[in-house]
């Protein structure tokens, strides 16, 4: 039956309250219904104030294409300013409890309605969307958000079959079938045992339960980048490459009024607008890390001494982060501005899909989380990465080693374990001018290239979405 006379395919993206989850959650819904899906996305009523506050989003239904988004927005029971959601191991099973409720509650009303969901999609940390949708006998995937390497590397600790660091043996080198060699500081850092955030690690490993329970796992990643360890992982599941989704969307579906933002963008073009090609260093580390305020510092001298323009992101400290880690606002040196004067543009937020995008851009100084790293390989900017945790850690490698795009900056000794002033500005210097620059220009722009051709009308990501929703119409029966 061609699509224009088939029923509408109702899908519902269901996603955890997190900037890094929704924005590929939302590339992916606008793909979708781009292609003539109903699309819902569906996450908490807290995250959608922020969305609203910010200005995100103010309709009710969103048309793309043929079909068009709208938002499902469930109460995850808790006052909007409670400090239990900074706690993972309390506030994952506090959405869980109210999420599947919730999307019990709805599946049943539109079933009642004549209006049935044909397929569920969840990502990492809402891993019971899968058991909602097998009781409902209703197809369901799973988006991945970080990197299929990245999927690898849990999928493999989660099968306890290969040596991981342990408290035993905590600084073994790790081996994965196609994947280099990891050290034991380069897995995401969740899975180690001297790591942080254990209780993130923990939930991301109920998603390995069982991998076969969703019909397939979607990634935003493409072929050409990641292809030795797509194929392995394609034998035992089925990893369905779609990205990069930033780069499946024209820019102009981007400028307009829906964005999956929880901060309001700052306006930085008329700045960037009057800088030459290729001078701006780009600076933004997500919308979790807080760095120490003695590393802001460091970063600000070298930023002054470089004599490079900056678009510097400095995310408002939120309150419950500052009440609950006891994280302070950072504070910027004496005459910083004054002495960086017009090379300086602070903003709170940026746009940064549109950022990445203007010619003045020269490098991305960036903590390495999966969307930063995708968007900028898609964008060809080279970058100079300082990860903290999580799978940063093992992104920076990638984009260092394999990829070539990156230069890592070198901690001190001390222990803070520092970036200092002089590495930072030496780094920055080397990813702008000079034969490095010149090689990570070269290889940024191949990856820009691929991304391309991966999105682009018969390209292998493209070829993927329009299988998948070829799937969806075909599960939905
Ligand atoms: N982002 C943005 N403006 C900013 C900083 C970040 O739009 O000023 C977006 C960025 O484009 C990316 C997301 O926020 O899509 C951050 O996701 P990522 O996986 O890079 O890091 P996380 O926030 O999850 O640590």
């Amino acid at each position: 039956m061609p699509a224009e006379t088939q029923p509408p395919c109702h899908v519902f993206l269901v996603t955890f309250p997190g900037q890094g989850h929704m924005n590929p959650t939302l590339r992916l819904g606008k793909k979708l219904a781009s292609k003539g899906l109903h699309i819902t996305i569906a996450t908490t009523l807290d995250f959608g104030h922020c969305l609203r506050n910010a200005g995100s989003i103010a309709d009710q239904r969103y048309p793309f294409g043929d079909g068009f988004i709208d938002f499902h927005f469930w109460n995850d029971g808790w006052e909007n300013d409670d400090l239990r959601r900074r706690d993972l191991d309390l506030y994952l099973p506090q959405l869980e409890l109210t999420g599947k409720a919730a999307l019990s509650q709805t599946l049943k009303d539109r079933a009642a309605e004549n209006r049935p969901v044909s397929c569920l999609i969840g990502n990492p940390f809402v891993p019971w969307v899968c058991d909602v949708a097998n009781e409902f006998g209703i197809p369901c995937s799973v988006l991945w958000v970080q990197s299929c390497s990245v999927f690898s590397v849990y999928y493999h600790f989660s099968r306890k079959t290969l040596n991981f660091p342990s408290e035993s043996d905590p600084f073994c080198d790790v081996e994965i079938p196609s994947l280099p060699l990891l050290k034991h500081d380069e897995i995401p850092s969740f899975l180690h045992p001297y790591g942080e955030y254990k209780a993130i690690g923990r939930s991301i490993l109920q998603q390995f339960r069982n991998v076969s329970v969703p019909f397939c796992i979607l990634m935003d990643t493409f072929e050409e980048l990641e292809k030795d360890v797509i194929d392995h992982m394609s034998t035992i599941c089925s990893v369905i490459p779609i990205g990069p989704l930033f780069q499946t969307l024209k820019l102009s579906d981007e400028k307009g009024s829906l964005s999956g933002d929880f901060l309001k963008a700052d306006d930085c073009f008329e700045w960037l607008d009057s800088k030459p090609e290729k001078s701006v260093v780009y600076i933004s580390f997500g919308s979790i890390v807080h760095l120490s305020q003695t590393q802001v510092e460091e970063m600000a001298h070298a930023l002054c001494n470089s004599g490079f323009s900056f678009l510097w992101v400095m995310k408002p400290l939120m309150k419950d982060m500052a009440d609950c880690l006891g994280l302070k606002s950072h504070v910027l040196p004496d005459g910083f501005l004054e002495k960086a004067g017009e090379r300086a543009k602070i903003v709170k937020w940026s746009p940064q899909q549109r950022v990445l995008f203007h010619p003045s851009i020269a490098c991305f100084v960036t903590h390495c989380g999966w969307n930063s790293s995708v968007e900028a390989l898609s964008t060809g900017v080279p970058m100079v990465v300082l990860p903290q945790w999580g799978d940063q850690v093992t992104n920076a490698k990638f984009l260092v080693e394999q990829f070539g795009v990156g230069l890592r900056l070198t901690r001190g000794v001390t222990e803070k374990r520092l970036v200092l002033r002089d590495e930072f500005e030496k780094c920055l210097r080397d990813a702008i001018v000079g034969p490095k620059a010149e090689e990570l220009r070269e290889n940024a722009l191949k990856w820009k290239k691929a991304a391309e051709k991966a999105a682009a009308e018969g390209g292998s990501s493209e070829t993927h979405i329009d299988e998948l929703v070829g799937e969806i119409r075909k599960r939905s029966g």
